[in-house]
């Protein structure tokens, strides 16, 4: 089979740019995606938070959202005011249902394959599954497989927690207001960590223990750390309806981009996710959109960089410096959200702000531990 775009991994990026594709109606282009698990979101569940403004097309399907979020660092806690935009959150069932139906107007192809090498000639890709068979041949790959930095950097940390969709039956929770970082839970030796509850009702909330640190934990681990966090918030014997768990990569090592002529990394494996917050959605639906914008204008869908380098430069300092335990990061974050307005630290994150703004925050943290840290990173 030939088509003009093959998406090699079907998560949260081909997802995504599936649906962007189909907004962008190009007429008459062959697509197909490759995943042994096919397009269905089964095994590949889970909820997405990130901010944004005021109106997102993503509103109809938005799990929750608020406009305020709590901050409890070293020094109290504190509410960040995040109007006109908002801190929200989508469960990846319907992205992915959006996705199904972007499928089926696109008349993609579903092929159910671990795809295990690309055979780029320059002018076309042929994906060979593990027995080496070619199950298709693409003129572009956008390729999401899990995929490790090419150049390690100097710290690999993930961002490693567990999530509880509890119920309760009385009303214990406020969904107007969520809580962002509460670094009330005991701190690792190495790393950091912290607890965060994002009310979807008065009666059902998704908290979850979070650690950024270079492992993860066991299970026990993680639920005992769990426990003890909602002890800190009174929440005794609550149902747990689901559980969410995950590890995402949080390093200053470079993530190759365009591994070769037809085939372009996105998602985690192309560098989408932030290396000092773990942060990725927002990222893969700009460079969604930006793929779909240039195959509608007739470009190669390559699409820039998810973060500016002066920004993964900054990151890299942040993540060093709280790696050698220069800086302790509730400080830091703390600091950040004090000296700042919450919304400018929040483009910072999602990388959408400008050299003076970015002049603004590097002035707001701890100084002389972080250019000590900036003198022993190079990128
Ligand atoms: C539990 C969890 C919660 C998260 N929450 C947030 C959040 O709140 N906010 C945020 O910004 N980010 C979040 N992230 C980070 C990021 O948004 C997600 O990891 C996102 O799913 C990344 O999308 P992706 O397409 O890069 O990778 P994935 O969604 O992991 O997709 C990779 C795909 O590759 C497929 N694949 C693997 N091997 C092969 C193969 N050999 N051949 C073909 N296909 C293959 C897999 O089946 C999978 O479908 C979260 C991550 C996790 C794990």
């Amino acid at each position: 089979m030939e088509v003009d775009l093959a998406l090699v991994g079907f998560g949260g990026a081909a997802a995504l740019t599936l649906i962007e594709l189909a907004k962008a109606a190009v007429p008459d282009l062959r697509v197909a995606t490759v995943d042994p698990a096919g397009l269905l979101d089964h095994g590949k569940r889970r909820t997405w938070a990130f901010w944004t403004g005021a109106v997102d097309d993503l509103d109809p399907v938005l799990d929750a959202q608020w406009p305020a979020v709590d901050l409890h660092g070293p020094s109290g806690v504190r509410r960040l005011d995040l109007s006109p935009g908002r801190y929200a959150m989508v469960r990846s069932e319907p992205i992915f249902a959006q996705a199904l139906q972007a499928a089926d107007r696109l008349g993609s192809v579903t092929i159910r394959a671990s795809a295990a090498a690309l055979v780029d000639d320059g002018s076309s890709v042929e994906i060979r599954d593990e027995s080496g068979t070619a199950v298709a041949a693409a003129r572009w790959v956008l390729d999401s497989r899990p995929a490790r930095p090419v150049k390690p950097g100097h710290t690999f940390w993930l961002q490693h927690f567990r999530g509880w969709w509890v119920r309760s039956e009385a009303a214990l929770f406020d969904p107007a207001s969520a809580v962002l970082m509460d670094f009330r839970t005991p701190q690792p030796a190495r790393g950091v960590s912290f607890g965060y509850v994002l009310p979807t009702s008065a009666h059902t909330a998704l908290i979850e223990y979070t650690e950024f640190s270079p492992a993860r934990l066991s299970d026990d681990a993680y639920d005992t750390a769990l426990t003890a966090y909602m002890r800190l918030w009174n929440l005794n014997d609550l149902a747990i309806e689901e559980v969410e768990d995950g590890a995402i990569p949080m390093t200053d090592g470079v993530f190759e981009r365009r591994p070769s002529a037809r085939v372009v990394r996105i998602g985690t494996a192309g560098g989408a996710t932030r290396p000092s917050t773990g942060y990725t959605f927002s990222a893969m639906r700009r460079q969604a959109r930006e793929i779909a914008e240039l195959i509608r204008t007739g470009r190669d869908p390559v699409p820039s960089a998810a973060y500016p380098r002066r920004h993964l430069w900054m990151d890299a300092v942040a993540l060093h410096a709280w790696d050698s335990g220069l800086v302790a990061a509730p400080e830091f974050f703390e600091r950040l959200f004090q000296r700042n307005p919450a919304e400018r630290v929040l483009r910072f994150l999602d990388g959408r702000t400008t050299p003076a703004e970015e002049f603004s925050l590097m002035a707001s943290t701890p100084l002389l531990p972080m250019m000590r840290a900036a003198a022993r990173v190079t990128v």
